[in-house]
């Protein structure tokens, strides 16, 4: 059976953590836009060279690159069991992904917010910053990130607040605590 979800939070929220515990407890795919580009630059292919610059300016990559990375994947699954992580982060992206879900006649089950103190993820992310090393998580691109979310990607709680798929869940607390609220949310 097909099943969609999406994780939303600001950067530093521990989407990326909930989202690999949800998906082994749901046997869904983790699609996150952010590892994807990732690997794009690991591999030096032409949009990994474009993305760099943008991330590490903490701004976003173009809606037509992030849909087309996504369309691909959801192309070729079989069945559509996947938690995105990381998008969609613009009106533009929720509204093609509305369309490609459509298409594709796999059903959104539900959003999930993940909300956080802000002050407390620019403290999370200094301290990843300093065990995986990754180049978008130094101070100023990470204030520059939470801007973007507030500015860009917090319109969507009101783009899906109509559909009352929306979860919204304590975010602080340790990541068992954290867990726990999301399996409820979604039982
Ligand atoms: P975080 O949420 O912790 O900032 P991500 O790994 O989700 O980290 O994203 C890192 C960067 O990758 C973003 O700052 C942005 O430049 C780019 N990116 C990831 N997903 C998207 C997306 N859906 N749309 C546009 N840019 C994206």
């Amino acid at each position: 059976m097909n099943e969609t979800l999406i994780f939303m939070g600001p950067p530093g929220a521990g989407k990326g953590t909930q989202a690999t515990k949800i998906c082994e407890n749901r046997q869904l795919k983790q699609l996150s836009t952010g590892d994807m580009l990732r690997d794009h630059v690991r591999r030096g292919t032409d949009l990994g060279v474009q993305a760099k610059q943008i991330m590490d300016a903490g701004k976003l990559v173009s809606d037509d690159v992030i849909i087309g990375m996504v369309r691909a994947e959801l192309q070729q699954m079989a069945d559509i069991r996947v938690l995105f992580d990381g998008f969609p982060r613009t009106t533009a992206q929720a509204q093609a992904l509305d369309q490609l879900l459509q298409e594709l006649h796999a059903p959104l089950y539900a959003v999930v917010l993940l909300e956080v103190d802000e002050e407390a993820v620019v403290q999370r992310l200094l301290k990843r910053a300093e065990i995986e090393g990754r180049s978008d998580d130094n101070e100023a691109t990470i204030r520059k990130r939470l801007s973007v979310y507030n500015e860009q990607t917090s319109p969507l709680i009101g783009y899906y607040a109509g559909t009352g798929k929306i979860k919204k869940i304590d975010g602080m607390g340790t990541v068992q605590e954290v867990e726990q609220r999301i399996k409820e949310a979604l039982a």
